[in-house]
């Protein structure tokens, strides 16, 4: 058999780790050195060249998209068709085993994930019942508390609160909270992850047919895997198992969420025959963007060291952009984009990176401004959404009665004057019975616990849902959905709101049932009702509608989900103090090494171009702020770097920026404008003149609009008049 495919376009140390015998790796390598591109060769190698059956094969990954590529890329190799092997992300892989054995994880068969949304509203609710202050108890925190634990692999009777008022009561919520989703059927993000770990280690059985079945582990980005993955890969390797994991401590971007960048050292230890090997050719990105990144890293303490190079081209200096505001920013980027464009370049090629997502609004403007589609990872995704998950939350009704989360959110949507007394009524009967709120509810009704009108509409929810599930028994999922949408009202409801936002939402709706018509049950879902398999798809996949993955688009995304990507021309946004390293992290150095590192990230996205900019001054929170560049342009060598200026000069070093108000009201004149004018603007409204800057086609005012507050504009554009 010729095999020789499987090794072609890989380099010396690639093929090494391709073609061992099985076994456990460490591969730790740099930005682009082909670490995933050695992971899915090597699984095509154990396919054709060890025999094991795609079934043998378990792989990890961070995100659906990348699980989706790898699959795609090994079905490639190999030209045929690897559907039944186990690829997938922590969560997802988690999430199969519990459906496939619910019973022994003690959970009932239709049990619901809860997204980070419904898990804060339950949280809340919890709160609430247990009569804290949501002031001094914030939800949010209760939250991050309870995934903390349970990344630690950590129920509430391992922990000690020590008699500490404080701990003790954080360690009742997240007792009451865990009593709650028990009841109610639901699994958290985090509880995937832990329940998935206590089936196996719980179940002997099942633990040692998955170890004989997976005998070869294969994980990618592992340097972001929290305590209790690493407990659970462990696990599942056993003894016996060969567990390959490739990563990159330079990567690590997710301590913050309890990823341990330790765990690479861990497996050495757990792993002791497993040997390291270092890939150190980047074959990514031009000399110039991976010296800068290089040099950048190489600020951090404590690194477990590597060297990375690249026989590829210089490349151009990195462009740095330095904007009057957060709108110069966008206009420049969008331009820049648009050039691209017109030189014959494709716009899926070019990405838009930043640190938060807030700061996608204003990119998102610009690009629409100058006509160039572009699409968003992330943000607020499809299901996420308020009008979707309306409707999703009745067909987890339909499927399972004591869903809490979804009881709540649509008991009164749309309104049927079931008020807030009403819902107290039900919570706190729930609480008393230790039962989920459709129980209480029924009970309560049959004891005419309450009152007429309360109990009337009480009666009428229960008897909705009851009949949407009666209505759509033996439908297919699509017109289930679609059924439900029209017979719970809430199509009706949102057809009535005015405005350009229900509209979206009508829309929105719709495209939900084309979701439901074009969903194909993945492979493990077989045994599932198709309603369970879509709502479990809906809460764990990105939500990216894949149908428009072939459009020709502008990326934007923040550099968290950037990772393992890799695009021709990059923009980083924001790169100032204050936003990146963010404000918290610059005061931690613990912190502001994980901010270079997502520097390092962004920067190593780029293939050919690189462009950083930053704002002189930019609105946060509707307030303006005078922004530093970041100190990370400074840790960049200068001889990497070129300044853009508009108009296109060219400056080679940092220049310093002139005091901007000094050279204001002589030029001032030109514009025709002077302080303290009134003006009108056609979308703002009138004015008055506070400020001055820039010249030329630059220069710019900053008006106090009686409506809509202080802007500043260019005064090229804003089409002011003087009144
Ligand atoms: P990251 O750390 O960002 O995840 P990585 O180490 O996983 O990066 P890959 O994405 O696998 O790197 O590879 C980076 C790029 O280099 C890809 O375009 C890949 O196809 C290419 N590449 C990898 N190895 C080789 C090689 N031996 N010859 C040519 N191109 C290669
Ligand atoms: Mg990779």
């Amino acid at each position: 058999m010729d095999v020789s495919h499987l090794l072609d376009g890989l380099n010396e140390h690639q093929r090494q780790v391709v073609s061992a015998a099985p076994c456990s790796k460490l591969v730790l390598a740099g930005a682009g050195s082909g670490k995933t591109r050695v992971l899915v060769h090597r699984i095509a190698w154990l396919m054709q060249v060890e025999q094991l059956s795609p079934h043998a094969i378990l792989a990890v990954t961070f995100t659906n998209k990348a699980a989706a590529e790898m699959r795609g890329r090994v079905e490639r190799l190999l030209g045929s068709n690897v559907r039944s092997m186990w690829i997938g992300t922590f969560h997802g892989l988690a999430h199969r085993l519990l459906r496939a054995h619910y019973r022994d994880a003690k959970l009932p068969e239709g049990f619901q994930i809860l997204d980070a949304e419904d898990q804060l509203r339950m949280v809340k609710r919890v709160i609430r019942a247990m009569n804290l202050d949501e002031k001094q108890w914030p939800p949010r925190q209760a939250c991050w508390y309870i995934n903390g634990q349970k990344d630690e692999g950590l129920r509430p009777e391992h922990i000690d609160h020590f008699n500490d008022p404080q701990a003790r009561v954080q360690l009742d919520i997240y007792r009451a909270y865990q009593q709650a989703c028990d009841l109610a059927g639901l699994v958290d993000f985090a509880e995937l992850l832990l329940r998935a770990h206590e089936l196996l280690r719980d179940n002997e059985h099942l633990l040692r047919h998955y170890q004989q079945r997976f005998g070869n582990i294969l994980v990618d980005e592992f340097q972001d895997t929290n305590g209790i993955q690493y407990a659970w890969l462990r696990l599942l390797a056993g003894s016996q198992g060969n567990l390959m994991i490739v990563g990159d401590d330079d990567q690590s971007i997710y301590g913050w969420r309890g990823a341990k960048v330790e765990n690479i050292q861990q497996f050495l230890q757990d792993f002791p025959t497993a040997d390291t090997v270092r890939l150190e050719q980047n074959y990514r990105s031009t000399a110039t963007i991976l010296n800068a990144a290089n040099a950048l890293i190489s600020n951090n303490a404590g690194r477990l060291g590597k060297d990375l190079w690249t026989d590829g081209k210089e490349g151009a200096p990195i462009s740095v952009y330095a904007a009057f505001n957060e709108l110069d920013e966008a206009r420049f980027i969008a331009g820049q984009i648009k050039q691209w464009l017109d030189d014959g370049n494709a716009l899926n090629d070019a990405a838009i990176l930043y640190r938060s997502n807030a700061q996608s609004r204003v990119l998102e403007e610009a690009l629409l401004q100058a006509q160039l589609p572009y699409r968003i990872y992330g943000g607020q995704r499809f299901f996420e959404r308020q009008e979707i998950k309306d409707a999703l939350a009745y067909l987890r009704l339909i499927s399972n009665r004591d869903d809490d989360a979804a009881f709540e959110r649509v008991v009164n949507t749309p309104t049927r004057g079931i008020g807030d007394r009403t819902l107290g009524i039900l919570r706190s009967h729930a609480r008393d019975e230790g039962s989920t709120l459709w129980q209480a509810a029924q009970s309560l009704l049959a004891k005419t616990g309450l009152a007429g009108r309360a109990a009337k509409a009480v009666e009428g929810f229960l008897a909705l849902v009851q009949q949407l599930d009666d209505t759509v028994d033996d439908l297919p999922l699509h017109s289930q959905t679609e059924r439900v949408i029209h017979g719970s009202g809430l199509m009706a409801m949102y057809q009535a709101e005015k405005g350009e936002k229900a509209e979206t939402r009508v829309e929105n709706l719709k495209e939900l049932v084309s979701a439901t018509r074009g969903f194909v049950p993945p492979e493990d879902a077989e045994s599932m009702l198709p309603l369970d398999a879509f709502l479990s798809h809906a809460a764990l996949e990105a939500g990216d509608s894949q149908a428009d993955e072939f459009d020709d688009a502008v990326q934007l995304m923040t550099l968290h989900s950037a990772k393992g990507l890799e695009f021709p021309l990059v923009f980083m946004g924001g790169v100032e103090e204050g936003m990146f390293p963010s404000q918290m992290s610059s005061e931690e150095p613990g912190r502001l090494e994980e901010e270079r590192r997502l520097c390092y990230v962004g920067m190593t996205r780029a293939m050919q171009q690189l462009y950083i900019c930053h704002a002189e001054s930019r609105r946060i929170y509707g307030r303006e702020n005078y922004q530093r560049p970041s100190r990370f342009l400074r840790e960049i060598p200068e001889k990497y770097q070129q300044q853009i200026r508009i108009r296109s000069q060219v400056v080679s070093a940092p220049v310093q920026q002139p005091n901007r108000f000094s050279q204001a009201p002589a030029q001032f004149a030109e514009s025709g404008l002077h302080l303290g004018q009134r003006v009108a603007h056609p979308k703002f409204g009138d004015g008055t003149v506070l400020n001055y800057e820039g010249v030329g086609e630059q220069s710019r005012v900053q008006v106090n609009f009686d409506d809509a507050g202080s802007k500043w504009l260019v005064v090229a554009y804003a089409r002011l008049q003087g009144l």
